[in-house]
């Protein structure tokens, strides 16, 4: 049974307008996104800084009020839910975030900042329970208990990117959207933080929604992975199908990227022509068609739908097939 399942969201920010008068413009953030996350796994959402993903790992926890679409979470719809319904379900659902520093108040001590999370969800009666609730947190994250009363100035990046962890754990949470959880930290530590999210999913049973602009990492902790660009879904599959054989073209840029082990290798690096366009005024038709090496005219006119091309793989390119993308 899905955990999570994300039905047509879309979420259009408004635009400012310099001259009073003049239609509004929207920032298509979101475009019509589609996806499920069973209970304990672990899926990835993938693309370049500036395609949605994270807008859309907050817009799915209603962190970010969507535009539109159904969230479903446990059965129960929660798109709609706002004030005391909402954060009695929070628990249920928290974010790590991309940085580590800036998520926590520098004010205070590791375990208040911690003791805060018990505190509102009535986890914890008493200062002692309290306590003790904050220290075996912070073991089950590889941290000492008389790390509790210092500041978060007082840790590396990776010591405070566990107490984020352990904060989001505070709940027992049922998923975790974690954002870019690794990108600011050095290589060694990533794998550190990498391998404490899969020790405590094996333990907790938690799923996680895991963003990342780095399709290495994803591909490292997802089951399945959703690649992500200019607001929509345009590859989805299990990791290992979409790794061995990327459909769509911007998956296989993305891949391309990506280091290989084995010097016989001949894959060749693809290097994509310019940014992602604006997303208040995306292209017509498939909107990678700008940057895409193999587009066609009817990619600037047609709009390609996402279709399964293998079971549970999914593209949304009119020139992908089963046989696309053998690496
Ligand atoms: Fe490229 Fe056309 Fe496929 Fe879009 S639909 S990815 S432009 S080939």
């Amino acid at each position: 049974m899905n955990l999570l399942a994300i039905e047509n969201l879309k979420v259009h920010f408004p635009v400012r307008q310099p001259f009073i008068g003049r239609a509004k413009e929207f920032v298509h953030a979101v475009d019509d996104v589609n996806f499920t996350i069973a209970a304990g796994e672990t899926v990835g959402l993938v693309g370049e800084s500036g395609c949605g993903k994270t807008t859309l790992g907050r817009a799915a926890i209603k962190l970010i009020e969507p535009t539109s679409g159904r969230i479903v979470f446990d059965g129960e719809e929660i798109g709609a839910l706002s004030g005391a319904e909402l954060r009695a379900r929070r628990r249920r659902f928290q974010m790590v975030f991309q940085d580590p520093y800036g998520s926590l108040d520098p004010r205070l001590t590791v375990a208040d900042i911690i003791g805060e999370a018990l505190e509102i969800h009535g986890l914890a009666s008493g200062a002692t329970e309290r306590r003790r609730r904050v220290e075996v947190l912070l073991k089950q994250v590889g941290l000492d208990s008389s790390h509790a009363s210092r500041l978060p100035h007082q840790f590396s990046g990776g010591q405070r990117q566990r107490i984020g962890i352990a904060r989001a754990l505070a709940v027992e949470p049922r998923l975790i959207v974690c954002d870019e959880p690794v990108s600011a930290l050095d290589v060694s530590v990533q794998a550190q933080i990498i391998n404490l999210l899969q020790d405590l999913q094996r333990e907790h049973g938690i799923a996680y929604l895991f963003v990342a602009h780095d399709l290495a990492v994803v591909k490292h902790i997802s089951r399945r992975i959703l690649v992500m660009y200019l607001g929509r879904i345009v590859e989805s599959g299990e990791a290992k199908s979409l790794c061995r054989s990327p459909k769509h073209p911007y998956t296989q840029a993305l891949l391309s990227a990506v280091p290989v082990v084995d010097p016989d290798s001949k894959r060749q690096r693809i290097l994509l022509a310019g940014d992602v366009p604006s997303p208040i005024h995306p292209p017509g038709g498939c909107p990678f068609h700008p940057r895409c090496p193999i587009a066609e005219a009817r990619c600037k006119t047609e709009v390609p739908a996402l279709r399964e091309l293998e079971p549970g793989h999914l593209a949304a390119c009119h020139l992908a097939t089963a046989e696309t993308g053998g690496q």
